[in-house]
C-alpha cells in the first residue's frame, strides 16, 4: 500500500505475509522513488516498514508517517521500527491532552505548569526578572518538556490558548510578589510568531493583564525572528499596540540561523538574546569572538540591552561581562524552577 501524506511525501507499507522478500521489493521502489523525485525536483522523504499491528487506519498511518518526517532531513529514507511506534502513541497522548487543554480554555488548567528562570541584572546584581518556560504534567508521562508539545501545539493552531494560560498563571504570580513587597521589574513570556496571526492576539493579552491587575510594564514578550515579510509588518503593528501598555520585547534565539540587521533595528526591540550558540562561537576562535564582541557593542550603543543565554560557568560569565552584557541566565545561577519558587531568588 502506498500513502500519498503531502506533497513529495509517501509512506509505503508493504505487507509481510504477501510479500516475504519484501525488503528487496522495498528497496527496489525507493530506488525508482528517488529516480523519480531527482528528475522533477521535488524534495523527498521517505519512510518505511512493516505493517504495525497496532496502526488499521489510513489516517492514522497518516499520522504516524507525518510525526516521523517532523524530525527527518529532506531527501533521506528512513526505516521504522516499534521504537517509532511507541513515540508515536506518545505524541498521539500528548496531542489530544492538548486539544482537550485548548476546547476548555481554563486559565488555570492544572495540566499546564509555569515554570521560570531567573535573571542576573548585572547593574543592580539581583534577580530582577525572570523567563517563564512551559511544561506539561500529564497522568502517566509526568513532565513533558516544550521539545515535545510545542511543534505539536503550534501546527494544530492550539499555541495561543497555551500562552494565555501561561500568561495568566504569570501575571497571578506577579500579583503574589508586587503585594508581598518584593522587587521584580518583569517576567518575559515566550510567544509563537504564528499567534501574531489571530486577530485577537492583542486583546487577549491586555484582557489577561487587566483581569490579574498587572500593569504592562510588568511583562516582557519574547520573540524569534521570522523569515516571512508578512509576519514582519504583522509584527510590528502589534508590537506598537502593546508597547502603548508598557509592555516590552525581547528578540530570542539571536544568532541561530537567520538574522536580518535591517529588520532587527526597525522593529522596536528593547533586549536582544543572545544565544548559547554566540556563546561558544565566542570560545572557539579569535575571530567568532570579534564578531561576537562587535555585534553586542553595536547593539548596546544603540541602546539596546544584551542578555545573554545558557551562561552555565564562571568563565561562560566572564566572557559575557566582556561583552557589554546586561542581563545573564543560565544554569549557573538557577535551572528553571517552578514560578512559585520565584520569591527566593527575588529580594522584598
Ligand atoms: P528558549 O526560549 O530559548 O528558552 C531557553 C531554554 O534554554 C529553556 O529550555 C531553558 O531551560 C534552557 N536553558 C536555560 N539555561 C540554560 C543553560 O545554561 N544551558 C543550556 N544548554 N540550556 C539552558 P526549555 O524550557 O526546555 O525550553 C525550550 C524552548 O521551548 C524555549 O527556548 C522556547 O523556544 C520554547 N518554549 C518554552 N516555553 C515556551 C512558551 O511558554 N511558549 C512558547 N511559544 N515557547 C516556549
Ligand atoms: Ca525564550
Ligand atoms: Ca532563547
Amino acid at each position: 500500500m502506498l500513502f500519498q501524506v503531502g506533497r513529495g511525501h509517501m509512506m509505503l507499507v508493504v505487507s509481510e505475509k504477501r510479500n516475504p522478500d519484501y525488503a528487496r521489493r522495498a528497496q527496489r521502489m525507493f530506488e525508482a522513488f528517488q529516480e523519480e523525485y531527482r528528475r522533477f525536483k521535488y524534495d523527498y522523504k521517505i519512510v518505511y516498514g512493516r505493517s504495525i499491528p497496532e496502526i488499521s487506519r489510513k489516517n492514522e498511518y497518516v499520522s504516524f508517517v507525518r510525526s516521523i518526517q517532523r524530525g527527518m532531513e529532506e531527501n533521506t529514507v528512513r526505516r521504522v521500527g516499534p521504537d517509532d511506534v511507541r513515540f508515536f502513541n506518545r505524541s498521539e497522548y500528548i496531542l489530544r491532552e492538548l486539544e482537550d487543554i485548548y476546547q476548555k480554555h481554563d486559565l488555570d488548567d492544572p495540566r499546564m505548569l509555569a515554570c521560570c528562570q531567573p535573571v542576573l541584572n548585572i547593574r543592580t546584581h539581583r534577580y530582577d526578572t525572570a523567563e517563564a518556560l512551559m511544561r506539561l504534567r500529564l497522568d502517566g508521562l509526568g513532565l513533558v518538556f516544550p521539545d515535545q508539545f510545542i511543534p505539536l501545539a503550534e501546527e494544530n493552531g492550539y499555541i495561543h490558548v497555551l500562552t494565555e494560560i501561561i500568561l495568566s498563571k504569570t501575571c497571578e504570580e506577579l500579583r503574589k510578589l508586587i503585594q508581598a513587597g518584593y522587587d521584580i521589574n518583569r517576567i518575559s513570556v515566550n510567544v509563537s510568531a504564528i499567534e501574531l496571526k489571530e486577530d485577537a492576539f492583542c486583546g487577549d493579552i491586555t484582557r489577561i493583564l487587566d483581569d490579574k491587575g498587572i500593569p504592562g510594564e510588568k511583562i516582557a514578550i519574547e520573540l524569534t525572528e521570522s523569515r516571512r515579510d508578512s509576519d514582519f509588518l504583522l509584527m510590528k503593528s502589534k508590537f506598537s499596540q502593546l508597547r502603548e501598555r508598557g509592555i516590552k520585547f525581547y528578540l530570542d534565539d539571536f544568532g541561530t540561523g537567520y538574522s536580518n540587521m535591517e529588520r532587527i533595528m526597525e522593529l522596536p526591540f528593547d533586549i536582544i538574546k543572545f544565544d548559547r550558540s554566540m556563546l561558544l562561537a565566542s570560545g572557539s576562535s579569535e575571530r567568532s569572538h570579534q564578531i561576537v564582541v562587535s555585534l553586542a557593542h553595536m547593539f548596546a550603543a544603540l541602546n539596546y540591552a544584551v542578555l545573554y543565554e545558557g551562561v552555565e560557568s564562571d568563565s561562560d560569565e566572564q566572557m559575557c561581562l566582556d561583552m557589554s552584557a546586561s542581563y545573564l541566565q543560565g544554569y549557573k545561577y538557577s535551572r528553571p524552577v517552578p514560578i512559585t519558587e520565584l520569591e527566593e531568588y527575588c529580594e522584598q
